[in-house]
C-alpha cells in the first residue's frame, strides 16, 4: 500500500493465542515421530501467521457469493508437502463458520482456537508427504461501515453497494477462507470467483475459463507466478474490463474499470502505466509479470494486490490524477510488482524491504518527472527518523507492541521512509553505478521468491566485493540514525 492505512481507532483484543506444545514426546520419542505442525511460523512481529509442518505447493480458492454480495461460501484447497511427520497441522482462520475439513479427499477431524484451525487427517501424514486439505468455510462480507468497526486495515472482503473488493495486508486473507496466511508460504493460485450474472468478476492471474453455475457466472484466474495470501485481489461489480496497449517488454495490461466511468479514467492509465513499467523495467530489468493491471473500485486503497493493483475511481479521473498525484502513486504500487510480490519478504520485520523500495522508487520517479528532488526529500526523512526508530523500534526489527492495533505491525514510518532512507544511503556509500547492479541482482536472484534483511545484506557485499554488514546493520538494527554518507552536514 502507499501508506499506512489504519481504518479506525480500536485496537484489535488478541485473543485465544495458542501454541501448540509437541504431544507424545517422551523417553522413545524420536525425532521422526510424529508431531502436530507449529501454529505459526514463529514470525517476531506477526508470531501466529502462516503454519508450521509443511510448506504450501498451491492454493485453489472458490468464492460462491450470494445474490445480495452479503454472504459467500469458500473452499480453500491448500497442496503442501509435509517437512516433517505430521500427526496434525494448522492453517489461519478467523470468523466464518466451517463447513466440511477434508484432507486427502477425507473426512478430518477439526477443531478452533483462537485464529487457528488444527486440522486432523484420518492417518498420519509421513515426513516428506504430498497433501491436500481442502476446507469450506460460509462468511459475512461486512459493508464499508462495519469493516471500519474492525478497527484494522487488515478486513479480507469488502463490500460498498454493488462492489465487493478485498483488503488483506497484511493479515486480512484468513478472514476470507482457511489459508497458510504469511509469505513465507506463498505458492501458485487458481482462484474461482462465482457472482450474479449482472456483474462482473475478477482476481489476480489470468482469466482462464467462464461459466454459468444457476444464477452465477462464474470466474477462473490463474496466478503462474507464487501468489503470497495478503496479496489476493477478489473483485465483484458492475465494471469492465479493457485492455490496454502492452507495456514494455510485453506485458499484457488489463482495466478493471466502472462501466459508467471506464471512457474517462483509461486515456490516464494509458499513459501512467506503460510509462511507470517502462521507467522500472529500465533501472530494475525485465518486470516479473506478464499481466499486470488496475482494479478501479468507489472504496478504492491503493493496494498492490498482485498482477491487479487496487486503487480508487476518484484518483484516477483527469482532476482526481492531478489532485492526488497518482502517477506518482501508481510507480509506488508497480514498483511493489517487483519488492513484495516477487520478492516476498521472508518475515513482517522485512517489510522494509517492500516498502521502503516501493517509496524510493516513487521518490526516484516524482524526481525524474521534475517533481522533488530526491536529497530535499531524503533530508526530510532524516530529521525525523530518530523519532520514528524511538517509537517503532530498528528499521529491520520493528517492535509488535508498538503498533496500534498490533495486527497492522510494521506497517508504519520505519518500514516506508526508514526503508527508503536505508537504500538512499547504501547509495550514497556506494555509489549510483554499484547501487543500481545491487537492485538489478536482488529482483533477478530472488525472483518469484522470498528473501529477507540477511539476503539483502549479503547480496551488496558480494555485488559490490566489500562487507557492507557493519554499514547497513548500523542502519537496521540501531534505534538512532548513523552520520549520512556524503551529506556530512545532515543533522537528524
Ligand atoms: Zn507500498
Amino acid at each position: 500500500m502507499s501508506s499506512p492505512m489504519i481504518a479506525g481507532a480500536l485496537v484489535t483484543t488478541l485473543l485465544g493465542v495458542v501454541i501448540c506444545a509437541p504431544t507424545g514426546v517422551g523417553a522413545q520419542a524420536t525425532t521422526a515421530a510424529p508431531r502436530p505442525g507449529a501454529a505459526g511460523l514463529g514470525d517476531t512481529v506477526q508470531p501466529r501467521l502462516g503454519n508450521g509442518g509443511y510448506q504450501v505447493r498451491h492454493y485453489r480458492l472458490d468464492l460462491r457469493f450470494t445474490e445480495d454480495l452479503t454472504g459467500y461460501t469458500a473452499t480453500s484447497t491448500v497442496q503442501a508437502r509435509a517437512s516433517h511427520a505430521l500427526s496434525r497441522f494448522n492453517l489461519d482462520l478467523k470468523g466464518t463458520e466451517v463447513r466440511e475439513v477434508m484432507v486427502g479427499g477425507r473426512p478430518a477431524r477439526w477443531s478452533r482456537a483462537g485464529d487457528e484451525l488444527q486440522v486432523t487427517p484420518e492417518s498420519l501424514l509421513p515426513d516428506g508427504a504430498d497433501f491436500t486439505v481442502r476446507v469450506t468455510v460460509r462468511g459475512t462480507v461486512p459493508d464499508a461501515q462495519q469493516a471500519t468497526a474492525l478497527g484494522t486495515s487488515a478486513i479480507g472482503l469488502v463490500r460498498q453497494g454493488t462492489w465487493v473488493q478485498a483488503m488483506n495486508q497484511p493479515s486480512g486473507a484468513h478472514r476470507i477462507a482457511a489459508l497458510a496466511d504469511h509469505p513465507a508460504q506463498k505458492a501458485p493460485a487458481t482462484i474461482t470467483v462465482g457472482a450474479p450474472s449482472g456483474l462482473n468478476s475478477i482476481a489476480n492471474g489470468d482469466l482462464t475459463g467462464t461459466w454459468r453455475e444457476g444464477p452465477l457466472t462464474v470466474r477462473r484466474f490463474d496466478s503462474r507466478e507464487k501468489l503470497a495470501t495478503e496479496l489476493i485481489q477478489i473483485g465483484v461489480g458492475p465494471f469492465t474490463v479493457v485492455h490496454g496497449k502492452k507495456g514494455l517488454g510485453g506485458v499484457g495490461l488489463r482495466y478493471a474499470l466502472p462501466r459508467k466511468q471506464a471512457k474517462q479514467i483509461k486515456p490516464q492509465l494509458d499513459r501512467a502505466v506503460p510509462e511507470a513499467i517502462r521507467f522500472l523495467t529500465e533501472r530494475l530489468g525485465a518486470f516479473p509479470l506478464r499481466t499486470y493491471g488496475v482494479y478501479a473500485t468507489p472504496l478504492g486503497g491503493e493496494l498492490e494486490t498482485q498482477s491487479l493493483t487496487l486503487l480508487a475511481t476518484d484518483s484516477l479521473t483527469p482532476q482526481g490524477f492531478e489532485n492526488n498525484g497518482t502517477d506518482a502513486i501508481i510507480a509506488h504500487e508497480i514498483a511493489h510488482e517487483y519488492f513484495g510480490n516477487s520478492v516476498s519478504p521472508s518475515k513482517w520485520s522485512d517489510l522494509w524491504l517492500s516498502e521502503g523500495h516501493a517509496v524510493y522508487y516513487q521518490m526516484l520517479w516524482s524526481q525524474e518527472h521534475g517533481f522533488r528532488a530526491m536529497d530535499k526529500g531524503m533530508r526530510e526523512i532524516y530529521q525525523q527518523a530518530n523519532a520514528f526508530l524511538q517509537k517503532e523500534g530498528p528499521i529491520a526489527a520493528p517492535r509488535r507492541a508498538a503498533f496500534t492495533p498490533q495486527d497492522m505491525a510494521p506497517y508504519g514510518q520505519g518500514a516506508y521512509q526508514g526503508g527508503a532512507l536505508v537504500l538512499y544511503a547504501l547509495r550514497q556509500k556506494v555509489g549510483a553505478a554499484a547501487f543500481e547492479r545491487i537492485e538489478r541482482a536482488w529482483v533477478h536472484d530472488h525472483r518469484d521468491g522470498n528473501a529477507g534483511t540477511d539476503d539483502f545484506i549479503a547480496l551488496a557485499s558480494r555485488v559490490t566485493g566489500q562487507d557492507l554488514g557493519p554499514f547497513l546493520r548500523s542502519w537496521l538494527y540501531v534505534g538512532k540514525v548513523p552520520p549520512m554518507p556524503g551529506h556530512p552536514d545532515w543533522r537528524p
